[in-house]
Parts: structure tokens; C-alpha cells; sequence
């Protein structure tokens, strides 16, 4: 019991040393969709049974554990870890690990519910779960952010596995962290690529996954436009909120690939704006060689605060962090022509009811953040045949996925006079479950 007491006293001054500011945190605490108000928003135009209803709204398994972790300074911290598997009626569990402050069993739950709905309207066959860590990551170093993240694989080993539950990236985490995840699965339970995807292209990875984010929702803003808006990408004016993998890349393949005019773009420091077009490529480059978006010589610095929604452009793409449109700034969203929720539950429930209201249209995350999990599955596909995709292929199968999504989307969608395109696809992804369900039965 000393032992113990002892161990626990160092944790809480350990904790409370971080906490007064010796390793300080600013980053924003993600405040998450809420999944369930869009699921039941739905589950009303359906004919379900309640016992089925109240199986899908509450995961399949939820698993607390505290990673204890001798740190680099001797002290031994302890972070508390998530892993919730919401429904795996469609297939094993797939979903991404956050490292967070913020992260909590709640917004775990509403992430992992988000990816079996959205998994599920993307044909990917697996069931949505989600990971995540209570931490700081800028408070660790490197060596003290691989042993954590081998404590979580050893913490969660008998729930996750190549056919059980796989792991991805996410929010702080990207393919170094994957690598030791396959590492240390592979120590404990026999080598296992597919245990996990966003590996390194090198390590059993696939190429393209890095742009994949951004050529999905990409590809989503074009059958939106193209077929819902009935007008053009080329000509049409975009501003971008968030520039980092899934910002920059969206921006980049909407401008060169598809003839995009990008003119706005910001990020959580600053702005930048032209209304002729910037030239992301070369905006790249200046923000990749440290400069700031408001010094970038072809454009104008504005601010990046709510004031960036009142810049004139046609069509809005947040691609930053959850939550970054609510009831106090959607007001600044109705010019736009449409909204695409690249960034998962970018749009509160509030403010996508407002713009409901307002009659602007809007591409859900469900499908418009679709790209990255569509790459990790073929990543998954790749490993269980044990070769290489080609990049051609990727991007094809990518296409492919997506457009077959979004015309499942629009079919939904005029079945229901008025309905949005978030509750259509909830309502194709809801009942693909349920045929899945009944036909798996349940004794
Ligand atoms: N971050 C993604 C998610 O959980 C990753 C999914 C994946 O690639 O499997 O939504």
C-alpha cells in the first residue's frame, strides 16, 4: 500500500507541476460532433426497433485504462487512455488515436459513433471506434511519446488486433507513432502489418494516404457541385479555414487539378486573401520554409478570426478543428453558396441547423472527410495481400469510393422531400447496419 501511496503522490505532484505551468498547453480543447443528435434526427424517418435503436446509439465496448510512464526526468507520470468500439455489425473496428488534453470518454464515444456511420455510407467494411490519450503532446519528448504509445498497444492488446479493432491516426498522432504501434503489436502478438494503418509508405504503408484527407474532400467538393449545385469547380471561388495535411491539400488539388480559384485560406495564427487566387503550391512552400500566411507575398494578410467568414467567396471549407462553426458565428456563413464539412463535426448541431434554415447547402463530414479512412482501408486490403498499391490505383479506388458514395447520397436524398444531405446519409448509413444486423442475427 506504500508502495502504492508513494508512486501516487509522485503522479499528483508530477501532474500538478504541469499544471502550474512548468510544461504549459494551448491548445484548444476540441469540443466534438455530437453524433447522436444527427442519428436520431434520422432514426425518426426510419421504422426501428427500439431495442435495435438503443444497441446503436451506445458502443459496443469502452476500455479506461492509465498509462503509467517513467518519464525522461525520472518521475513517473500516469495519462488516462480510451479506446471505444462503437458497432461492428459491418466489419472489425477501425478508428483513429488522438493525443489530447481534451480527449474524454465522452467525446471518444461521439467520435467512434461518427466513424461506424460514416464507414458505413463510404462502403468501407469496418465498424467506428476511437482512441485517445489524456495528454499534452508538446509536453513530451520523442522518447517519452514512444513509450507511451507502446504502454497504450501493451494497455489494449487483447481488444485491438489486424481483424479485432485497428488503429490510425488522428488528431497529434501521424505515421511515427503508427510505426511503433506496429512495432511493439507485432513484439507481443507476431508480426501484423495490417494492425494498424497510416504507417510509414516505407513500412508497409501506402502511398498517397498523406494527401488522401485532401483528394477525398476534394473529390466530394466536385460530385457536390457538380451534381447537387449543378455548377462548375473551375470558376468557383473557395475559402479554406485550416492549412495543415487536410487544408493545404484540399486547397492544393482543388486549384490543380480541378481549376479551384482558392482566395482565402487561414490558419490558427493567421490569414491571407486574394481575390484574383492564391497559388497554393508556392503557398506551400512559403509556409513549409516557416513564413507566416498574413507575409505571403501573394496575397494580403487579414485576420483569422470570425471575420475571415465575412471574405466573398462562393464556397466555404473548414478543414481545421470540431466545432470551429457554432450558434455564435454561422450568422457570418449564410452568403456562402455551400459549406463543406471537410473536418470532422466542424459544424455544431446548431449551426447546421442554422444553415439548414438559411437554405445553404451543406457536404457532411460523414462523406467530405471521408478521404483518409477510404486510404486506410486499402492500406489494410494492401497488407492482408501482402504487396503494394500503386499510386494510380489509389487515387482511382479513392474516386471511385467517393462518387459511389455520394450518388447513394443523392438517391437518399430525394426519397425525403427536404431532406439535408447529413440526415441522407445517416439514413443510407443506418440502414445498410441494420441489413447487416438482421441478416448476422443476434442469438
Ligand atoms: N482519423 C481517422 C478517424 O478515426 C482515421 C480513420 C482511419 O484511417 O482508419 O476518423
Amino acid at each position: 500500500v506504500s508502495v502504492l501511496a508513494g508512486l501516487a503522490h509522485r503522479v499528483a505532484s508530477a501532474a500538478w507541476r504541469s499544471a502550474s505551468g512548468l510544461r504549459t498547453c494551448t491548445t484548444t480543447t476540441p469540443t466534438y460532433g455530437r453524433t447522436s443528435v444527427y442519428v436520431k434526427e434520422a432514426l425518426d424517418l426510419l421504422d426501428f426497433d427500439p431495442q435495435v435503436e438503443k444497441a446503436i446509439l451506445n458502443p459496443d465496448r469502452e476500455v479506461t485504462v492509465n498509462l503509467v510512464v517513467p518519464m525522461d526526468n525520472g518521475e513517473v507520470n500516469m495519462f488516462p487512455a480510451y479506446r471505444v468500439q462503437h458497432n461492428n455489425a459491418l466489419g472489425p473496428f477501425k478508428g483513429g488515436i488522438i493525443y489530447h488534453p481534451g480527449v474524454t470518454l465522452e467525446n471518444m464515444r461521439n467520435l467512434a459513433s461518427l466513424n461506424t456511420w460514416k464507414f458505413s455510407l463510404l462502403n468501407v467494411q469496418f465498424g467506428g471506434a476511437k482512441g485517445g490519450v489524456g495528454v499534452d503532446p508538446r509536453s513530451l519528448s520523442e522518447r517519452e511519446t514512444e513509450k507511451l504509445t507502446r504502454k497504450y498497444v501493451q494497455a489494449l492488446q487483447e481488444v485491438i488486433g489486424p481483424h479485432t479493432d485497428i488503429p490510425a491516426p488522428d488528431i497529434n498522432t501521424d505515421e511515427h507513432h503508427m510505426a511503433w504501434i506496429f512495432d511493439q503489436y507485432s513484439r507481443l502478438r507476431g508480426f501484423a502489418p495490417a494492425a494498424v494503418t497510416g504507417k510509414p509508405t516505407w513500412l508497409h504503408g501506402i502511398v498517397g494516404r498523406d494527401k488522401a484527407g485532401g483528394r477525398g474532400a476534394a473529390i466530394a467538393t466536385r460530385e457536390f457541385l457538380t451534381r447537387s449545385l449543378r455548377r462548375k469547380v473551375a470558376g468557383t471561388s473557395f475559402l479554406i479555414q485550416g492549412f495543415g495535411k487536410l487544408g493545404s491539400w484540399t486547397a492544393q488539388i482543388l486549384q490543380q487539378e480541378m481549376g479551384a480559384k482558392i482566395v482565402g485560406v487561414s490558419c490558427s495564427e493567421t490569414a491571407v486573401y486574394n481575390e484574383e487566387g492564391l497559388d497554393i503550391p508556392a503557398l506551400r512552400a512559403h509556409v513549409a520554409a516557416g513564413g507566416l500566411l498574413k507575409d505571403f507575398p501573394g496575397g494580403t494578410g487579414v485576420l483569422n478570426d470570425d471575420s475571415f467568414l465575412d471574405l466573398p467567396a462562393d464556397v466555404f471549407i473548414p478543414c481545421a478543428v470540431d466545432g470551429t462553426i457554432h450558434a455564435g458565428n454561422v450568422h457570418r456563413c449564410v452568403n456562402f453558396k455551400a459549406v463543406v464539412e471537410a473536418a470532422n463535426g466542424a459544424l455544431t448541431p446548431e449551426a447546421d441547423a442554422a444553415l439548414r434554415k438559411a437554405g445553404v447547402p451543406v457536404l457532411p463530414d460523414l462523406i467530405a472527410n471521408g478521404g483518409a479512412v477510404v486510404v486506410s482501408f486499402f492500406e489494410w486490403v494492401q497488407n492482408n495481400q501482402n504487396m503494394q498499391w500503386e499510386e494510380d490505383d489509389v487515387k482511382r479506388e479513392l474516386d471511385r469510393y467517393l462518387t459511389d458514395a455520394f450518388e447513394a447520397l443523392l438517391r437518399e436524398q430525394s426519397l425525403h422531400a427536404g431532406c439535408s444531405l447529413r440526415t441522407a446519409g445517416y439514413l443510407v448509413a443506418l440502414r445498410r447496419l441494420q441489413q447487416a444486423d438482421s441478416v448476422r442475427g443476434h442469438s
